[in-house]
């Protein structure tokens, strides 16, 4: 990995025009890396510029064609699997098998991108007028940018450039400042796939580069991944300049515990989606409501297990938790920890002391659980992102129910319980996007998408499956007669279908 991470410009790697530089940490030494190069306007101009040139080539191929380089895509993304994780451990901090899951995720998007052509196929009707036939094609939007978050520097940007580029349009992507290396071997993979120059560029930076690219006439189309108050400035700013955007943004997700549920199935699954990434996934479950008096034996099975937690640096194959991200968050996360004892909620577990030998300097928190944690604390209202679990209580399932739905947030859920009546009517009634009944991280796959509600999502499409090729492409119809030497002479009444 290289001193100073750069752009990647029309086929070119290199530092652009900017004199700003960003520090990227290793989370588990604590220490600075490398640089990241942060991009300016004129970045983004280059950037457009390349991939405006390579449009018109990319979009005139074949679904056929840009379908097989996203099978070389695939191939070459599982050859390169373990380096690109190694690339993410590295800058992100989580260990390594969580960071070869990303990958996974994310290559099965590549091979949903491989059914372009069915994808794409249009509708045809014979006949909607007599001698008169209508068609219907979905043609790609032209140049698109994605804005991503750093706790999936590798999967979130493949939720959306396989897709895009499927479809013909040609692509930007800004990652996360803080573990931006993945973009650059995602880019030197596509390249090697056959993707044209310009197809696929990564300009480097942070809000400068953002509002270049929200206020750039020649970029259609805008995906973000990240924090709800940038998802809804993006929303809002890329909209008021004509573009079509989908801002995914936070999440407080819950897992509904019924009295029936198997307890020790819970636990587990508490375990893994609470504390998993050190909870730095957009679909961790982050409260855990205990429903009709099951708090008292699921705090008792959790509490051994929060202690017993391995955490260390994400290359040690032991280890079940990484660092947070950065030193930042790292504090922010704490400061959530002091606010939930000060509000009076219990903390049962405190990972706050958690100092590993040899690795002083890392960000490193242990895991924390509190229990009676109320609705009107701020460790239950804002999402802390770090491996912090809150217990509520609930005295029946339609409180758990509405404790959900009041949420601002409706990214996923979950409920756990052995009866079928339960299951079905928390899915029907709950406000959230993605819903797992017995199924902690309810991830659709590839060919299903990826969405919230509410608050977590601004905009009209989820990313990647069937939403993906909507959003990245524009509907045309086609209502055809070929003159039969009949002429009907001019009508001036609207046409109808007789
Ligand atoms: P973030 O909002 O801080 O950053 C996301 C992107 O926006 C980055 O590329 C960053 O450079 C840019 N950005 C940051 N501040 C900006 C500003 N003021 N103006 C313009 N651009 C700005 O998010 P993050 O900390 O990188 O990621 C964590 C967040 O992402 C969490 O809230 C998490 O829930 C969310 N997330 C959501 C999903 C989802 O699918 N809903 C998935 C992953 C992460």
């Amino acid at each position: 990995m290289e001193a100073i991470v750069q752009h990647v410009i029309g086929g070119r790697r290199g530092g652009g025009s900017g004199q700003r530089f960003a520090d990227v940490f290793n989370p588990a030494t604590g220490q600075v890396a490398r640089r990241v190069v942060l991009g300016t306007a004129a970045d983004v101009d280059a950037a457009v510029a390349a991939a405006a040139a390579a449009f018109p080539g990319w979009a005139a191929t074949t679904p056929l064609a840009r379908a097989r380089v996203m099978f070389k895509f695939r191939e070459l993304l599982e050859a390169h699997a373990k380096e690109l994780s190694a690339i993410i451990t590295a800058e992100h901090g989580k260990v390594l098998s969580d960071a070869m899951g990303e990958v996974q995720r994310g290559l099965e998007v590549v091979e949903y991108a491989t059914g372009i052509p069915e994808l794409l196929k249009g509708d045809f009707t014979e006949q909607v007028g007599r001698g008169v036939d209508s068609y219907s094609m979905r043609q790609p939007l032209g140049v698109v940018a994605g804005i991503t978050p750093f706790n999936f520097p590798a999967m979130v940007p493949l939720w959306m450039a396989p897709v895009a580029l499927a479809c013909g349009n040609t692509f930007i992507l800004k990652p996360s400042e803080r573990d931006p290396s993945a973009a650059l071997m995602l880019a030197d993979l596509l390249r090697e796939a056959g993707l044209p120059v310009g197809a696929f560029n990564v300009v480097q930076g942070d809000k400068t580069v953002v509002d270049a690219i929200l206020g750039h006439p020649g970029i259609a189309a805008v995906s973000f991944v990240g924090s709800t108050p940038i998802a809804e400035y993006i929303y809002r700013t890329g909209t008021a300049h004509g573009k079509r955007v989908q801002a995914l943004g936070g999440a407080k997700n819950h897992m509904v515990v019924m009295p029936d549920a198997d307890l020790d199935q819970v636990t587990d699954a508490l375990m893994g989606a609470g504390y998993g990434a050190a909870g730095e996934r957009c679909m961790a479950i982050s409260v855990a409501v205990a429903v009709g008096g099951v708090g008292d034996a699921l705090i008792e099975r959790l509490a051994p297990r929060v202690r017993a937690l391995k955490v260390g640096p994400g290359t040690d194959p032991d280890a079940e938790m990484g660092p947070l991200v950065t030193g930042v968050h790292l504090a922010k996360v704490r400061g959530y920890v002091d606010a939930g004892i000060a509000e009076g909620a219990r903390l049962v577990v405190d990972g706050r002391d958690l100092r590993l030998q040899g690795y002083e300097d890392g960000f490193y928190l242990g895991g924390c659980l509190f229990d009676d944690v109320t609705p009107e604390m701020k460790i239950y209202r804002e999402e802390i992102f770090g491996p912090v679990l809150s217990v509520v209580r609930a005295d029946k399932f339609d409180d758990a129910l509405k404790l959900v739905n009041d949420h601002e947030y409706g990214n996923g859920t979950a409920v756990f319980t052995r009866d079928g009546d339960t299951a079905r009517a928390f899915a029907a009634g709950v406000q959230v996007g993605m819903v797992g009944v017995n199924v902690p991280i309810p991830v659709p796959v590839a060919y299903h998408s990826f969405g919230g509600w509410k608050r977590s999502l601004f905009g009209d499409h989820g990313v990647y499956g069937r939403e993906g090729v909507r959003f990245y492409t524009k509907l045309k119809t086609i209502t055809a007669r070929w003159p039969t030497g009949i002429r009907a002479g001019a009508q001036f009444v609207m046409p109808t279908t007789g």
